[in-house]
């Protein structure tokens, strides 16, 4: 379905790094940048331009807007987003998606990872020994800072003499650079998230064999390993085709640990 067929990707910051290679080696796609293609209009993370929507709609705009301007059939489009981790407040969590839009077959398929890995983090500095310091905390200068100061903001600060130049107008705010071209550690979460697409497109459906069959849904109520009452864990997951709604039920065969039982461990 995808072999020799040419993707756009809509990306100004060199996502082609992490992407192209996984999309060309494992379904034969060819990888087209679009040139002179402001992805930065769709939102910043530097904030100067707030993102429009979600993360998902923004991935969506990204592409369709390439497909707009070069044509064809076929746009890859990647998103991230950084906030606390859903389960663990206290850790920051890098959200990667990566968006395949097929307008030949109508389809929509999301690859997604989340990741602890993340450097992003900010802090407000007064002095070059502040800002030194948490530039080494952050993987600096392999990934590069922005300094943002009350009526400029320097950003792809990658070397110490622009980083001493940056913070030199006293209280400053320093943030990791988010952009994937200067955030190593983003890029590897990008490719992940690229892997998990190629999965989800290898994964077709069984009735009408469109690809993309993967989880949709959870159903609740994994018993308890003790007195076998349904807990809150997932005890089935869902796979539904996005084209024919055919769905298909994994039921665990796992039991659940008593300390979920609302009778025995309430
Ligand atoms: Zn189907
Ligand atoms: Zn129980």
């Amino acid at each position: 379905m995808f072999k020799n067929r040419i993707a756009v990707l809509a990306t100004m910051h060199r996502k082609e790094d992490a992407i192209a290679p996984i999309l060309e080696s494992d379904l034969g796609l060819k990888i087209q940048v679009p040139t002179d293609f402001d992805t930065d209009r769709f939102g910043t993370f530097t904030r100067e331009i707030a993102r429009s929507g979600d993360q998902l709609e923004a991935a969506r705009k990204k592409a369709l807007a390439a497909l707009e301007i070069v044509g064809g059939d076929l746009a890859i489009a990647s998103e991230g987003s950084f906030a606390p981790h859903p389960s663990f407040p206290m850790l920051p969590c890098d959200r990667e998606i990566v968006l395949l839009i097929d307008t030949l077959n109508d389809l929509e398929i999301i690859g997604e990872s989340i990741s602890t890995e993340t450097n992003f983090n900010h802090r407000t500095v007064s002095n070059y020994d502040q800002a030194y310091q948490f530039a080494m905390k952050v993987g600096f200068p392999d990934h590069k800072l922005v300094v943002i100061k009350q009526h400029e903001i320097v950003k792809g600060i990658g070397d110490f003499d622009q980083l001493k130049e940056a913070v030199s107008s006293g209280k400053v705010r320093v943030e990791t650079d988010m952009r994937a071209m200067n955030n190593p550690t983003r890029m590897k979460v990008i490719a992940q998230a690229t892997r998990d697409l190629v999965e989800k497109l290898r994964s077709c459906c069984p009735n009408c064999s469109t690809p993309g069959f993967t989880v949709a849904d959870v159903r609740r109520g994994l018993p308890c390993g003790w007195c076998g009452s349904p807990t809150n864990l997932i005890l089935a997951s869902i796979d539904r085709c996005s084209k024919c709604g055919f769905e298909q039920e994994q039921v665990s065969d796992q039991k659940a640990d008593p300390m979920y039982c609302p009778y025995c461990n309430p």
